[in-house]
């Protein structure tokens, strides 16, 4: 594949980005990087990019897509990923270095935050805390006043990303945050987030993780009578497994 523009601005464009620190472990087998934010790069709250890699004869091969941790009044633009054996992670982004150029497509909406007062109730599986983590940078940084519900899913307590900023987030703002550990066999259930939905009016809902759990929890807030025209939800495909989810 050819690509001969580099383009922040437009749709197809594949934007030119250096990175200002390499991946560092966060969590148990989770990485974050961080990238310069180029001058005049635009996007919302909530947005993935696909991730390229330049080879030697000049074309991009394709790798991954990875959800933005950082929100856009930030200065730095970050990312955050489970570790695997895959050739993206295990060679290609292990084996860069602080000032090495990458190649990423244009961010793309996947989730998108809706202004307003009405109530947020956010579902993270796991690494599914990235798009969460963009939008309540973004609610903290708009001092939003808004009720916030964050059902946190993870294997163990180890497991869990951004654990202080999200204390630090729930201490000075109405968010309330609800952490669920599979292995003391705890699972995400629709008692979990009733109550919240029950207070009129209804919130507006994101769900990120495995496909697995993302369907299930779907089907289970469609199922609780919240609209769906309110549901938004990001399948991280490429991760098997329920992740402990019923
Ligand atoms: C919109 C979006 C946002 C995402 N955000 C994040 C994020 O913030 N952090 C994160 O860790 N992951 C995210 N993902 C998932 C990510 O793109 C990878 O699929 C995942 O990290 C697994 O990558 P891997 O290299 O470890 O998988 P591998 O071990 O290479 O793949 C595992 C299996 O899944 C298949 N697979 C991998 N990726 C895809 C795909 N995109 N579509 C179909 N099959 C696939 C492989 O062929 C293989 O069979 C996101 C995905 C999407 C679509």
């Amino acid at each position: 594949m050819r690509i001969p523009a580099l383009d922040y601005e437009h749709g197809e464009g594949l934007g030119a980005y250096v990175v200002r620190s390499v991946p560092t472990e966060i969590a148990k087998n989770t990485f974050e990087i961080v990238l310069e934010k180029p001058e005049g790069m635009r996007y919302r709250p909530g947005s993935a990019m696909k991730w390229y890699e330049r080879l030697p004869d000049g074309t991009y091969a394709r790798h991954r897509t990875l959800s933005m941790v950082s929100s856009p009044h930030e200065a730095q633009i970050a990312f955050a990923y489970r570790g695997s054996s895959s050739d993206f992670k295990a060679r290609y982004v292990a084996s860069l270095r602080a000032g090495d150029t990458v190649y990423l497509r244009n961010p793309q909406d996947e989730m998108r935050y809706v202004p307003g007062d009405e109530p947020l109730l956010m579902i993270a599986g796991g690494i599914g805390i990235t798009p969460m983590m963009s939008l309540l940078r973004y609610a903290a940084f708009i001092s939003a006043k808004r009720p916030i519900l964050l059902l946190y899913a993870n294997p163990t307590r180890d497991s869990e990303a951004y654990r202080a900023e999200l204390d630090a987030y729930a201490a000075a703002h109405p968010l309330t945050i609800e952490r669920i550990y599979s292995a003391e066999g705890r699972a995400l259930h629709v008692g979990d987030f009733a109550p919240f939905a029950a207070e009129p009016p209804q919130p507006h809902v994101y769900i990120a993780g495995p496909e697995s759990m993302t369907r299930t929890l779907r089907a289970a807030v469609l199922a609780s009578g919240i609209r769906e025209s309110r549901v938004q939800v990001t399948d991280f495909s490429g991760y098997g497994g329920t992740a402990g989810f019923e």
